[in-house]
């Protein structure tokens, strides 16, 4: 019997960095059944259901321990949700360490793969003879910006929504300094100054894994590839997205769905934190009706910030009620709201479905790839706008709206960009050209595709030097 390998995997908090480093690990032992998976998981005020429920889907090589929860009221106060993960993880380390030494004396662990949120950790591989890995949740867009970011710190001193020239990322679409991801918009920022260092501690990682694949981003993978670049090896081995399907026979979105014909809906939701202000939300709503277009949207209470739903779910409001006068009664027949959480793989995957407006969070993207929708782009946050550059003007499989001088698109324009996507030429080329996506998403993970070949190689490593009894 082949000896078990094992592996420690240290997720960070919030849905969308959580959710995706637990379904690699679950890929990971479905491939390659030997491996063990010690996940040690730390939480941020409580854990979210949806979360929950990716716990509960877990196969038995893959044991959970859970940290002692942290108090979100306990955190100091930030505007920034990504400071508040960030100080959050650095109150976690000492309890992570204990967790890992406490494993490692027992069972040799030959490699921890931690959420770049966790990076931290990293610190502690060499002290438990482990080798050390990023999980990259999102592009390699977004890696090599990363890695290129330090260069344009030490080579500008304004602010880069200044700089009068596109900023040029080896192998990227090039794109304005506005477009660039939030974390680099107030260089006097914690944000910003946190946010390098995290990157500049990637370069010293044995190697990053990358929810992206080959066909999907060939020339930014290819560069981080490039021997030259000095980066640490990166191993594309997406799309790695939610495969739970629950059962929701009988309800009422899905029997709705049912009914529209095939291709017909535009499905619009801003991802797992995403919230718009009251007025865009008025906007949207009176834009979708216009459009004459089937719709499914998933509804949250409006707010000025623009992800105040990222680090927990909105409790005691009905989003409903936030919805412009007789908006549901005047729709009822056009299009269905969904309050809060829709499950998102499930409706993408519909037949009905075919458009997608979505804020470009790296996994809705992945979901709308390996489902062959295309998109209407509406970046709110994050590396967004890069995720809507790349989908629009690299991958040309979207369109994205015009936002006014107040920083709002109107109605008209979300009518006119629903009949782009939804009934125009232009569209229909941009549905061809994401079914052929679709398709090369899914041979990259077939047995014998890029993706798949990249984790086995990986993991064949970390057999052997486990079986040599390196570790
Ligand atoms: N999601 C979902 N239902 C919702 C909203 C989001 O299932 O109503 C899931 C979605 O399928 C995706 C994740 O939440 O897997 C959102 O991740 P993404 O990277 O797109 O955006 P973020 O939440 O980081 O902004």
């Amino acid at each position: 019997m082949a000896k078990t390998t094992h592996i420690a995997v240290i997720p960070s908090a919030g849905y969308s960095h959580f959710a995706p480093i637990l379904q690699f690990s679950k890929r990971l032992v479905e491939l390659h059944p030997y491996i063990h998976v010690t996940c040690i998981v730390p939480i941020l005020g409580s854990l979210p259901s949806s979360s929950k429920a990716i716990l509960q889907t877990l196969p038995p090589n893959i044991n959970p321990i859970f940290l002692p929860p942290l108090s979100l009221k306990d955190q100091p106060q930030c505007d920034s949700v990504v400071v508040q993960i960030q100080q959050a993880m650095s109150q976690v380390m000492p309890s992570i360490h204990h967790t890992l030494k406490s494993i490692t004396s027992s069972t040799p662990h030959v490699a921890m793969v931690v959420d770049s949120f966790a990076s931290q950790a990293l610190d502690f591989a060499q002290e438990f003879n482990m080798l050390s890995y990023v999980y990259f949740p999102c592009s390699a867009t977004t890696l090599s910006t990363h890695f290129y970011l330090p260069t344009l710190d030490e080579e500008t001193s304004c602010e880069y929504r200044d700089l009068p020239y596109p900023i040029e990322v080896p192998g990227c679409v090039p794109f304005h300094g506005r477009d660039l991801y939030t974390q680099a918009q107030d260089r006097t920022s914690e944000l910003y100054k946190v946010s390098l260092k995290r990157y500049k501690r990637y370069r010293s990682v044995d190697g990053i894994i990358m929810n992206s694949f080959l066909a999907l981003e060939t020339c930014p993978i290819r560069a981080l590839k490039d021997e030259g670049g000095g980066y640490p090896h990166v191993y594309p081995i997406g799309p790695i997205i939610q495969t739970r399907v629950d059962d929701a026979k009988g309800l009422e979105w899905l029997t709705w769905l049912d009914k529209q014909e095939v291709g017909s809906v535009l499905y619009v939701s801003f991802g797992s934190g995403g919230t718009l202000s009251q007025e865009q939300m008025n906007e949207l709503a009176n834009g979708l009706e216009l459009s004459l277009h089937k719709f499914l949207w998933v509804v949250r209470a409006p707010n000025d910030a623009d992800n105040s739903a990222y680090l927990g779910e909105q409790k005691g409001v009905d989003p409903l009620e936030f919805l412009p006068c007789g908006f549901l009664e005047r729709t009822k027949e056009q299009g269905v709201v969904i309050p809060s959480w829709a499950p998102q793989v499930q409706v993408l995957s519909h037949s009905s479905v075919g458009g997608f407006l979505t804020h470009c969070g790296w996994n809705s993207t992945l979901e709308s790839v390996i489902h062959g929708v295309p998109v209407i782009t509406w970046p709110l946050y994050a590396e967004q706008r890069m995720n809507a550059i790349l989908l629009c003007e690299g991958l040309k499989v979207g369109v994205r709206p015009k936002v006014n001088e107040n920083g709002l698109v109107e109605r008209g324009e979300i009518a006119e960009v629903i009949k782009c996507l939804m009934e125009s030429e232009e569209g229909g080329e941009m549905r061809k050209r994401m079914k052929e996506l679709e398709v090369a998403a899914r041979n990259a993970l077939k047995e014998y595709g890029s993706s798949s070949i990249t984790l086995s190689e990986l993991v064949l490593m970390w057999k052997s030097l486990a079986n040599e009894n390196k570790f």
